[in-house]
């Protein structure tokens, strides 16, 4: 299941974001120029996953901005991903399935002292037993990735790597890697981290879409095609990989270019259409959705100087949301 030639990396060193880079979220940063370049627009495999299942999705979350309520499933994702993290910044052979169930409930409990609205994911009158059925899930899907890894053999080059490249067209592609192997010879390894179940074999493609933009962004930054990118799904402990040419890469840079235009439409146009799927379940926007009876609200205003911004979007906004 893993790649010899990439098992023994080199040590972490995390690089910082740019300069004038502030994270909100580590998977959505604020806009930024690249070395002074005015941007056309930015896009990030999230958003243009968004606009991809649903443009009215994406209109929801990044144009109106609506709120959605925290899930306990996206929450244990982020605790998951916390843990898997910070794992590596203990020494190697302390990289124990033990170690890491100990960091689960300290982990939780940063992030409810950062965020305590989160706290409402579980009511009281439950004494706590709620939460604590929670924590032991969480637990148990990370117990499943010392079936897939052994973290005592791996040296991350990087974790939770902001990246970003500028295309020929201007369009700025960023994103947030989960891990970076580098093998000493050079070979790189694009890793995320899913705490959900691997697709379908039928939905391979839109799977790896987000890694292919990652090998993509890292190719332009580095000069080096990514030899494999990786995701490890942890519902069902299962890797799906692939090792990426120029041309999957080319060809994902068009696709890119591709959705940044239709997004691009369709702020022009204010035609948000809704894609119902069997991802509306999910959907937290249900009730303002006309695929389901509801009525989206009126769009933000555009304020007069977001026109007046040099090469960006009606809006104001770039494509996924930044404000540039
Ligand atoms: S309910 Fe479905 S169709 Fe409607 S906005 Fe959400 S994802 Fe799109």
């Amino acid at each position: 299941m893993l790649c010899p030639s990439v098992l023994a990396m080199t040590s972490p060193t995390a690089a910082p974001p740019p300069p004038g880079v502030v994270p909100i979220d580590p998977a959505e940063r604020v806009g930024t120029k690249v070395d002074g370049v005015e941007v056309l627009g930015a896009l990030s495999p999230s958003r243009a996953g968004d606009f991809m299942t649903c443009p009215l999705l994406f209109r929801f979350r990044t144009i109106d901005r609506l709120p959605e309520p925290p899930s306990v499933d996206a929450v244990r994702g982020t605790v998951i991903h916390k843990v898997l993290e910070d794992l590596f910044d203990l020494p190697a052979a302390e990289r124990t399935p033990e170690r890491a169930d100990a960091m689960v409930e300290p982990t939780w409990e940063d992030l409810l002292a950062a965020e305590p609205a989160l706290a409402a994911l579980f009511p009281d009158h439950d004494e706590g037993a709620a939460a604590g059925h929670w924590l032991l899930s969480c637990r148990e899907v990370l117990a499943r990735y010392f079936t897939l890894e052994d973290p005592r053999f791996i040296e991350p080059a990087e974790r939770e790597l902001y990246v970003e490249t500028l295309t020929d067209t201007k369009l700025l592609l960023r994103g947030v890697v989960d891990r970076v192997d580098v093998a000493p010879d050079g070979a790189i390894r694009v890793v995320d981290y899913k705490t959900g179940r691997a697709p379908k074999e039928a939905s391979e493609g839109a799977a790896l879409f987000q890694l292919k933009f990652y090998a993509l962004v890292l190719w332009r930054m580095r000069g080096v095609i990514p030899k494999r990118i990786q995701l490890i799904y942890l519902g069902n402990t299962e890797i799906l990989f692939y090792e990426p040419d120029e041309a999957d890469l080319l060809a994902t840079e068009r696709k890119a270019q591709a959705v940044w235009e239709a997004i691009r439409s369709a702020k022009e146009t204010g035609d948000w259409q809704p894609r119902p799927s069997a991802l509306c379940r999910w959907c937290s926007h249900q009730a303002l959705c006309p695929a389901y009876g509801g009525t989206p609200p009126p769009l933000p205003v555009k304020e007069p100087a977001d026109h007046a911004r040099a090469g960006q979007a009606p809006g104001g906004q770039t494509p996924d949301g930044s404000s540039g």
